[in-house]
């Protein structure tokens, strides 16, 4: 058996488990033994059902059956019932004046039942328990796993991430079966053992052991560091490596005069702001040497990131490349107007969104306008360019041959787009910067696949209003030298945001009223696009944003235009939305949080966000943010059901934080599954988020990786760091 075996060359395997693995990305032994345990049971307080005696608390692990209700035949108190099996022996469980309780289960769900021991000899019962709804039972004491265990006390078993088809007991047992045959002696460590020392980490062997089948909390802890550290390091050895890259190639250096670039300033609407003006310095500083500018600019939304990027993506359009290259740059067609100086180097800016994109497009024309400057778009639904050759002061649709063309004679120097922008046949002449607005796995990997058909490596911006703590920076923008925008431009009025619970829903409403009536619009996001699933029993509490928009057009606002954008919608129905609302033809915007980032409309100033406690901080900071773009006074309402007083003290962070870090470090520390924002884009698993929490082991790992990179050529010194990274890298790819 090698690690690299398929798992059907060792195990039969049935059809409906190869799908749920799969499913998995489990393939190979290697993934079987890494598909790491998400936690433990500890199962020293769980009885058998068998050996459970009146009076006891009971823990038990089973197979719900025979649920119904009935009242009390003396008290007609209502009374909920079944039973709960564990392969040992059955027993009832009651819960009393909660009726309801036992339409929330249903029979054969498996569950974890805590509760005392009542009745009589010989009718016992567990009375009022805790249930807690399982996948399945991910491993039975009663199975042989545990037969050979002698000390239970001891017995901690591990739960898997599953899917439907596999269990966590089909995990435990084939990572077992894969020990038997012998697979730990195939393995060779990737992890330098020097540096396994140096931090007191367990070798491969030894953890694969400790985090499988652990004896003791304390070995699968010390496992679990072990694979946390390995996940940072090799995203450190890859980020050092991209550094390198950048580092040694070749770019296009610009300088630029103050006072040209002072000019185009000198025509916003508005003076930059202190943050501006120094990260447009630090840009074009980055801008005149070599090696090209790996940098992010991170700032709150409308902190004014779009004027940085038109400035410096100015100073470029405006530079010439250097005369060797020059070339025939400049032999394009002649029927061109003439004054336009063609061959300048070029920009392209990429947008999440198509919405978006336009709206950049949009924005360059006002700053653009007066420059001989064109500038294309492309998206999926489109091409258009500004100037028009009919009316120079319009955009005008064209072709994608054409615009194609003109970009790759280099007629065309800011290219504006969504992920359009990096198909293959997008080529440029002098492709100088790169600007990523919002985009995954922060531009790095957008930039090489933009700069492929390029010589030289053109500058990168990657823009951000994701607030992400330290260590999450460390470690996904390894590679990033971080420009923050701290500071909002002035006459914003801070957002007052409310957190409403249960009933306090009706003066939010007055309050919202009472703004749309001054001339306001409003945001209503929505967790739902369509009717909730009546199947699922959580689902019925989630509002829909159709449901949603028509309940509140009957009940709450019917003298109002209300409107719907969802991630459903074809780009053309969410443009054709969009530009309503921002000409305030529609009032109120019933959305999902995927229409989130940078949508600008600055009348809108009240956002409704329904459900809130399932989103991170971050995330509703970012949601809230779409109302601070004008100067009227701006409201948030927080919606929640919950009852928790947990929940509510959460939300009411978004009260107090300053800013959107203090948020993220608050949801890093209690965030739930998938809370924090950036994990899905930095490609980081729940064991690589909870490393995340460990400030000194993101170091440790970024100097290791670091160290290893700059002393040795890893493909050859470290052959399997290497292949670890391609296949991660081919991971990303596919997705
Ligand atoms: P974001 O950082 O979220 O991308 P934008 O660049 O979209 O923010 O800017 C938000 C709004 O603020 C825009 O309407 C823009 O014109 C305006 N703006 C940008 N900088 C300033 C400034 N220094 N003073 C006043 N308004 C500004
Ligand atoms: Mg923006």
């Amino acid at each position: 058996m090698k690690p690299s075996d398929l798992l059907t060359d060792h195990f039969r395997v049935d059809t409906p488990h190869q799908k749920a693995l799969k499913k998995l990305k489990i393939a190979t032994i290697e993934d079987l033994l890494y598909h790491l345990p998400a936690r433990y049971e500890d199962i020293s307080d769980v009885q058998s059902v068998a050996g459970l005696a009146l009076g006891q608390e009971a823990v038990v692990y089973g197979r719900l059956s025979g649920l119904k209700t009935r009242k009390a035949w003396k008290s007609r108190r209502p009374i909920a019932e079944g039973y709960i099996e564990d392969g040992s022996a059955k027993i009832k469980v009651m819960w009393f004046n909660q009726p309801y309780l036992a339409k929330m289960y249903s029979d054969g769900m498996y569950v974890k039942v805590a509760g005392k021991v009542a009745g009589s000899e010989g009718k016992e019962y567990i009375a009022n328990p805790e249930v807690e709804k399982l996948d399945s039972l991910p491993v039975d004491r009663h199975d042989s796993i545990f037969k050979n265990t002698e000390d239970l006390d001891d017995t901690i078993y591990p739960i898997y991430r599953e899917t439907k088809g596999v269990t966590s007991k089909w995990f435990y047992h084939h990572a077992l079966k894969c020990f038997e045959k012998g697979i730990l002696d195939t393995l060779e460590d990737p992890i330098p053992s020097e540096i396994l020392k140096r931090y007191n980490l367990p070798e491969l062997k030894t953890a694969l052991v400790w985090i499988h089948s652990p004896k003791k909390a304390e070995h699968a802890e010390s496992a679990r560091k072990r694979f946390a550290f390995e996940e940072v390091f090799y995203i450190q050895v890859q980020k050092a490596l991209d550094r390198e890259e950048v580092s040694v190639a070749d770019t296009y250096t610009i300088k630029t005069a103050k006072k040209h670039v002072a000019e185009f300033i000198d025509r916003f609407p508005f003076t930059l702001t202190k943050s501006q003006d120094r990260a447009v310095a630090e840009i074009l500083k980055d801008f005149s040497h070599r090696p090209a500018m790996s940098r992010l600019l991170e700032g709150d939304v409308g902190s004014g990131k779009t004027a940085v990027a038109a400035t410096t993506a100015y100073a470029v359009a405006t530079s010439r490349p250097p005369e060797g290259m020059r070339g025939h740059s400049l032999d394009i067609e002649k029927t061109k107007s003439t004054d336009l100086e063609y061959g300048n180097l070029q920009v392209a800016y990429m947008a999440p969104t198509e919405i978006l994109a336009k709206q950049h497009f949009e924005s360059f024309i006002e700053y653009f306008h007066h420059l001989p400057i064109q500038i294309g778009l492309i998206t999926g639904s489109g091409c258009m360019k500004f100037p028009s050759k009919v009316d120079p002061t319009k955009p005008t649709k064209i072709s994608k041959t054409q615009l194609l063309k003109w970009v790759k004679n280099g007629e065309i120097p800011i290219l504006i787009g969504t992920h359009a922008l990096i198909y293959k046949s997008v080529e440029f002449k002098h492709l100088a910067y790169v600007i990523i607005d919002e985009q995954h796995r922060f531009g790095t990997g957008q930039r090489k696949a933009l700069a492929k058909k390029d010589a030289r490596m053109p500058h990168l911006l990657s823009m951000t209003a994701t607030p992400i703590p330290r260590t999450l920076a460390l470690t996904i923008y390894g590679d990033l030298d971080i420009t923050l925008l701290d500071e909002m431009p002035s006459g914003r009025k801070p957002i007052k945001t409310e957190v409403i619970g249960p009933g306090q829903q009706e003066k939010m409403y007055e309050s919202v009223k009472k703004e749309l009536k001054a001339g306001r619009q409003a945001y209503v996001i929505c967790p739902r696009i369509d009717e909730p699933d009546p199947d699922k029993a959580t689902a019925l509490r989630l509002k829909s944003v159709t449901a949603e928009a028509k309940r509140l057009k009957k009940d709450i606002f019917p003298e109002y235009e209300i409107g719907i954008l969802h991630g459903k919608m074809t780009p053309s129905e969410k443009d054709k939305v969009m530009k309503q609302f921002a000409e305030h033809k529609i009032d109120i915007l019933v959305a999902t949080s995927v229409v989130e980032v940078g949508v600008n409309v600055p009348n809108a100033t009240n956002i409704i966000i329904e459900g809130a406690e399932r989103f991170g901080l971050s995330q509703l900071h970012q949601l809230r943010g779409r109302v601070i773009r004008g100067t009227h006074q701006p409201y948030c309402y927080a919606v929640t059901d919950s009852k928790s007083e947990k929940t509510r003290d959460r939300l009411k962070a978004l009260k107090t934080a300053k800013n959107g870090f203090e948020l993220a470090e608050h949801d890093l520390q209690f965030r739930g599954s998938g809370e924090l924002y950036g994990q899905k884009q930095s490609g980081l698993t729940d064991l690589g988020m909870e490393a995340i929490k460990n400030l000194k082991l993101v170091e440790a790992a970024r100097s290791e990786a670091r160290g290893l990179a700059e002393k040795h050529d890893i493909a050859t010194d470290f052959p399997l760091i290497h292949h670890k990274l391609q296949t991660i890298q081919a991971e990303l790819h596919m997705e």
